[in-house]
């Protein structure tokens, strides 16, 4: 895997035709655009948990925790549960709403990238 990345290389993306104007943006547009930027974040090498603004678009477009079990289940030893994001939560200092908004944003996502 490389880390280096082309915009070239990303569009006009793999699926959707990109729309001509905003008037014939749908849905679909939006789950390309945002399917390429989940699909590309955690290419790159840096340290996602390092800088407030990139844990943000990380936890959103990636998400920190585990996805793998529903809410309410149990985690096993390889999931690591919900400890990668109460770490960079505890890290920046994210209140309850703010930790919140972040899980409601990343579950938008993941249901506009079907992931
Ligand atoms: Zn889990």
């Amino acid at each position: 895997m490389t880390n280096t990345l082309h915009l070239s290389d990303l569009l006009p993306g793999p699926g959707v035709k990109a729309p001509a104007n905003l008037d014939t943006v749908t849905l679909d547009h939006v789950s390309e655009a945002l399917t390429v930027l989940r699909t590309i974040l955690p290419l790159d090498s840096r340290d996602f948990s390092a800088d407030p603004l990139d844990a943000v678009l990380y936890g959103v477009l990636v998400g920190w925790g585990c996805e793998e079990h529903p809410a309410g289940a149990r985690h096993d030893e390889e999931c690591g549960g919900d400890g990668a994001f109460d770490e960079v939560a505890d890290t920046f200092g994210w209140s309850a709403d703010q930790r919140e908004r972040i899980r409601q944003y990343r579950a938008a996502v993941r249901a506009m990238t079907g992931d």
